[in-house]
This record gives structure tokens, sequence and C-alpha cells, in this order.
């Protein structure tokens, strides 16, 4: 026992001072390394890591709050996205306060904070880490151009795809090992600090990070490394795509006039955008709660539609005149069932919420062209696969 005592002593004595002597930037070098050797790519020295307590991180927050415009508040209040009397900024911000890394794109710049629990101090890092990689080698991070909201399904097809390699890389880390990953991600929620955060604000902050993991591995069997680079040369260009990975079929561009003109004298088109699927599943979700998932699972933080509304298009248009406000939803989908089913729950649920009205025009994408065009003429919707396809479609115009 004399023996064994400072033995153990000095055990423990030296597990601490290796504990204690963890740097974020030795942390951040070895995990850069390690890195690139799984993604066989490299970084460079430009990046630069920036440690800083919570506390500077809520000033900056404070400093530069979210402000969405008033044409889309308009749109998610309308659509029961985000439940009346919501300030959806101040949520927002709350879940902003409470990330664990942030990758400045604009100053390569990686921000560590240093209250990071020591299990995901180099996981965190990794995830981080990741996002420069991408800037530097992929297209990830090259946003196609926001042409009137054209490409908004687009944008959040492409974050999945980001972050769904960050995630897999933080959460193999350091192995990059895919064993046992299907349950590491369905427990993703209990990694993030989203406790007492507003559902619809966490959702909107890391749908992509589930829907984003689940898909690459969906796509990974040939291992991490291969899949990755698949996805640099060919991202998803819908989040239709990203939430069922098994479905191959390309995205319908709605393509609609500017209604002002009929509105009468006062209308202005003030907002278009694509809500794509996952933001149709959230109207879903509104329109029939007793079909949502639980506050902040899993699936209410990474789900899509049920496979039975198969959704192939949209484009939702706001109008402004002044304090008045019109919101009209083209919907089109894959197959006839589909579109008499949400037809059916929009019917059902018509007169539930006051506020703004909503026109909505759904088909199938087989008749969708006679349907839209009986409602009004020049309406066309046209498959593409490409991002660079769609640039193209609406450069025709
Ligand atoms: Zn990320």
């Amino acid at each position: 026992m004399s023996v064994r005592l400072p033995t153990a002593l000095l055990c423990a004595l030296a597990f601490s001072a290796r504990a204690d002597s963890w740097t974020p930037q030795e942390g951040f070098r070895k995990v850069a390394t390690r890195l690139q050797e799984l993604r066989g790519l490299k970084l460079d020295d430009r990046l630069q890591l920036e440690v800083i307590p919570r506390t500077e991180w809520h000033k900056r927050v404070a400093a530069q709050p979210t402000k969405t415009n008033e044409p889309y508040a308009v749109l998610w209040r309308t659509l029961g996205i985000v439940p009346a009397g919501q300030d959806a900024d101040e949520a927002y911000d709350e879940v902003r306060r409470r990330y664990r890394g942030y990758y400045h794109l604009s100053d390569d710049r990686l921000v560590y904070f240093t209250d990071t629990p020591a299990e995901l101090r180099e996981p965190q890092l990794a995830h981080a880490l990741m996002h420069a990689v991408q800037a530097r080698h992929s297209r990830l991070f090259n946003a196609p151009p926001a042409i009137d909201g054209y490409f908004d399904d687009v944008n959040w097809a492409r974050a999945a795809a980001k972050e769904g390699e960050a995630v897999l890389h933080e959460l193999s880390w350091p192995t990059g090992s895919l064993d046992g990953m299907r349950d590491k991600i369905e427990a993703l929620p209990e990694r993030l600090d989203i406790e007492g955060c507003e559902p619809y604000a966490v959702r909107w902050t890391y749908h992509p990070y589930v829907a984003g993991a689940r898909y690459l591995l969906a796509h990974a069997k040939g291992g991490l490394r291969d899949a990755c680079d698949a996805l640099y040369l060919n991202p998803p260009v819908s989040t239709e795509q990203v939430l069922h990975p098994e479905r191959n079929d390309p995205p319908l561009a709605v393509i609609v006039p500017d209604l002002s003109d009929r509105l009468g004298a006062g209308w202005k088109l003030a907002a278009r955008t694509v809500l794509g699927e996952w933001t149709i599943a959230d109207w879903v979700w509104a329109l029939r709660p007793d079909t949502a998932p639980k506050p902040l699972s899993v699936e209410q933080i990474g789900g899509g539609l049920p496979d039975d509304l198969r959704w192939g298009g949209d484009q939702a248009q706001v109008y402004q005149d002044g304090e008045r406000f019109l919101v009209v939803v083209w919907t089109v989908w894959d197959d006839e069932a589909s579109a008499v089913r949400f037809r059916k729950l929009l019917g059902s649920t018509k007169s539930a919420r006051a506020g703004p009205r909503v026109a909505v025009l759904c088909g199938p994408a087989q008749v969708h062209r006679g349907l839209l065009t009986e409602t009004l003429r020049d309406v066309r919707t046209t498959a593409f696969r490409s991002v660079e396809q769609l640039e193209e479609i609406l450069a025709g115009d």
C-alpha cells in the first residue's frame, strides 16, 4: 500500500497536468493535421483561430441582431411556421447565443468558445475546420445568386451538404469510422445546447445538421471520403433530395408571373421564395399539429414530409400594399394522389387562422400546366438537375 500510493498520486498528477495543458491552439493544429489526412485535402496558413469567452460572443450577437424583413416574417406567420405573437428574430438569436463553434467565411476565421465541454473540444474543432476545407475545395459555399428567391431551396440543400459532412466528421472524430453512426445522428439533439429554445428556431439552425448527416450517411456505403468527394462534384439541388436520398427526381422550377398589376394600384410583389419540402413540412405540421413530431426531437429538427406527400416544386409570393398583405403559394406534386392529399389538408383547416389570405394552387406535376393556366396564363414549370441548368432556364425568360 505504501508503495502503491505515491504511484497512484503521480499518475493522477500526470493526468491532470496533461488535461490542463490542452490549449485550443495545440488542439487546433492537431485536429487540422488529422482532418487533412482523413479528407485527403490541404488547408493552409491563412486560417485563423480566435478563442473567446461566451460573454464576448453574447456581445457580438447583441451588436448584430437577426433582422428578418417584414414580408418574410408575414409569410412565416401566415403559414403558421412561426406561432402568432412570437418574435422569431429574438428566438433565433437565443439559439445563436448558444452556438458550439463558428466559422467566419468572410475572413477565414474559426471561433472557439472557452466553455466548450472537454469531450467536445476536438470534435467541435473538426466540425468548424471541415467548413474551412469546404471553403477551399468545394462549391458548397458558393451560394447561387439569390435571383428573386428561386435558389432558396437549393441553398438550403447546400447548407445540408456542408453541415452533413461537418457533422459526420465531428461524430466520427478522430477515426472517421462510420460504425454506429446512425445512432449517433439520432442522438444529435442531446449534443446541442437547445433546451428551452423555440423549436422552430432550433429547426432553422440545425435542420441541415440532421438532414445533411442522414443524407450523406445514406451515400457513404463506399466510405466517408468517397461520399464527400462525390458530394462536392454533385451537390443536391433540393431539400427533397436531402430528405429522401433514395429519390432522384429533379425539382421543378415553378415560374409564375408577378400578379401586382392584376391586384390593383398600390400592390407590389414584396418577396418571392421556394419553400422546398422541409418548409412545406413545417406548414403541414402547423395545419395538422397532431401529425407534428415532438418539439426538439430529432424528427422535429431534421424531418420532412411523409412518403405519401411527394413534393415536386413550389413558389411562394408575398404581395404588399402598405399594411395589407396577400400570400400566394404555388405547389406542384410528383403525383396526383399527393396533390389531392395536400389540397384536402388545406381545405380541412381553411378557417383556422386569422391574418393575411393565402391563395394556394396545387396540382400534380403531370397536369399542373393545364390546371394552373386555367387560373392564370404564363405559368410554366421545368425540371432541373443542377444549379447551372436552373440559371439557364431563368436567363431564358
Ligand atoms: Zn457547421
